[in-house]
């Protein structure tokens, strides 16, 4: 049937970035399909939600058992769809999911029972009150292809659990691993209608945003999040933004820098740098900077650079030519404004049309693209500083502030700093890895975005809060009802007193003062 909904039908390509592969072509839903989606949702989630969270917590276990048992297929098609090596799509994707699920089937009854909520307000004492949880409805999730598993399925399992219906749009590179992961929960025992799956780009992804879902979860790039906002906000639709980072590494001059090193390598360069929380911008002490620059040299000629699947493989291709191109645009523009390429700086046609040298750059600085745009890729851009002062000031110079990293013998230290670091998470003496911890909130202030996944933050985001009052003494009528006058004054006054004067004496005249007010029969 064709209505104004409709659009042309769009093709798109899983494509395997190591080969050029075509792994399958799939149509975009059109947004028709969309809205006819959500609506289906809309139809079912009461029933889910009615099921309870015990019975929904079951079908999590089931499912994250199902996700144990398949977990080489699950990282075998992440590497094929995305690049990265196996190992990584195991330790940075399957197990993220896994401990996603750990985490909810531990916790999502505890965190989304009725809370009884006491009060201090003495004129509201016969009251008692209860914080209820409730589902939004319909989630919709708007997913990248960076970390294309453990990204949609943290929020899809949390949406879930809370008794929300869901309809996810993957990115247009990574469609057959979200099929996956709703074919694993649909198998746990996810009714089909209420997580379902729409492919497509773009225009889909605003498609589900213009549908009347009651939520949107996005994460992707920071333009594509502004625009987001935009349209969410002319019909106040909420909206959960993960966007970009520019995550900065300080170095500390008493830092381990053999540890820092290695730290700063893995950080930077896991799945070809396109990782959101990744070492974007390194600032080292002036007396390590030429021992840091050097360990980090020898390290990085170290890595081995091919097709993921190849288990000494350490990096994988990047996803496309646009994200190569731009990786090699603010490597060229360092390069013209005086930073120095101590290895790679360039593509690796030999392996595949995708592959990019993992980079080391010195001597950049703030007035460098590289500096200051996400680059989300294979490069690590270090610059010296002097004192602990400086170094806070160029990490906060940014429009980003997702996460950072602080690297020193002292911990103490390192917790202070991070206090005074704009970031959602900072970390001492680790770097990224604060995904893999379920408990932990993930998400940005600044640019980077707004509202928070994982955990208990990120169950939270999934359910509307209710308030329930009841009053406990239904046959009186209330102490500030109808019929004001003079004595009603004076002992509102007293109340008053009673509640918030200072000393003892004075709340004693307010009590006295107040007295009438709980036996007045003057009331209408
Ligand atoms: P992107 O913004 O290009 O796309 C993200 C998703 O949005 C895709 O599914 C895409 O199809 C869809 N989309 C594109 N235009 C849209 C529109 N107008 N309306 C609705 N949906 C639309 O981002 P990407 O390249 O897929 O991902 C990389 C970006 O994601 C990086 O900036 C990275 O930092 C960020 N990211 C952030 C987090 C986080 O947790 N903060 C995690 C991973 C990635």
């Amino acid at each position: 049937m064709a209505t104004d909904f409709q659009v042309a039908a769009r093709k798109i390509a899983s494509v395997n970035p190591a080969t050029g592969e075509t792994l399958r072509e799939l149509e975009c839903a059109s947004e028709l399909e969309v809205h006819e989606s959500v609506t289906r949702a809309r139809a079912i989630q009461p029933a889910w939600f009615e099921l309870g969270v015990r019975r929904r917590i079951a079908v999590l276990k089931k499912f994250q058992r199902l996700l144990q048992e398949q977990k080489s297929g699950v990282a075998k098609l992440i590497t094929r769809e995305v690049g990265k090596p196996y190992v990584e799509s195991l330790s940075t994707e399957v197990i993220v999911a896994l401990d996603a699920a750990r985490f909810l089937i531990e916790n999502a009854f505890r965190l989304l029972k009725d809370e009884p909520l006491r009060h201090g307000n003495l004129t509201m004492k016969t009251k008692a009150g209860c914080l209820l949880r409730e589902p939004y409805g319909v989630i919709g999730i708007i997913s990248p292809w960076n970390y294309p598993f453990s990204i949609p399925a943290i929020e899809t399992l949390a949406a879930l659990a809370a008794g929300n219906a869901v309809v996810i749009k993957p990115s247009e590179f990574t469609s057959l691993i979200v099929l996956q992961l709703a074919s694993l929960l649909q198998q746990a025992g996810v009714p089909k209608d209420v997580l379902q799956v729409v492919v497509g780009d773009g225009p889909t992804g605003s498609a589900l945003v213009n549908s009347p879902v009651d939520k949107l979860v996005f994460t992707g790039s920071v333009p594509t999040g502004k625009r987001i906002a935009q349209a969410a906000a002319a019909r106040l639709l909420p909206v959960l933004l993960e966007l970009g980072g520019k995550d900065p590494m300080l170095v500390l001059e008493d830092a381990n820098v053999d540890v820092a090193s290695s730290g700063a390598v893995w950080g930077a360069f896991v799945n070809a740098g396109q990782t959101c929380l990744s070492v974007e911008r390194c600032y080292v002490q002036r007396n390590l900077y030429q021992p840091f620059l050097e360990a980090c040299v020898q390290k990085t000629k170290q890595l081995r650079v091919g097709n993921g699947m190849n288990p000494e493989t350490d990096i994988g291709p990047m996803i496309h030519e646009r994200q190569l191109h731009i990786v090699e645009s603010q490597v060229e523009d360092a390069k013209a404004r005086g930073a120095r390429v101590l290895t790679g700086g360039s593509r690796l046609p030999e392996l595949g049309p995708n592959f990019y040298a993992p980079t080391i750059l010195a001597d950049v600085t703030h007035d460098m693209r590289i500096m200051r745009e996400e680059t989300f890729g294979p490069v690590l851009p270090i610059m010296p500083y002097e004192t602990e002062q400086q170094a806070i000031q160029l990490a906060n110079d940014s429009e980003y502030g997702l996460a950072a990293s602080i690297w020193t013998r002292d911990s103490s230290r390192g917790e202070a700093l991070a206090r005074r670091i704009n970031a959602g998470a900072v970390q001492v003496n680790d770097t990224v890895s604060s995904f893999g911890i379920s408990e932990a909130p993930h998400g940005g202030v600044k640019s980077s975005g707004i509202g928070r996944t994982h955990g208990r933050f990120g169950l939270e985001e999934m359910v509307r809060f209710k308030y329930v009052d009841s009053d406990r003494l239904p046959g009186m009528k209330r102490l500030w009802w109808y019929r004001y006058g003079a004595s009603f004054t004076h002992q509102m006054e007293g109340i008053l007193d009673l509640q918030f004067a200072r000393g003892a004496g004075r709340k004693l005249q307010g009590a006295l003062r107040s007295f009438g007010l709980f036996w007045s029969s003057k009331k209408l």
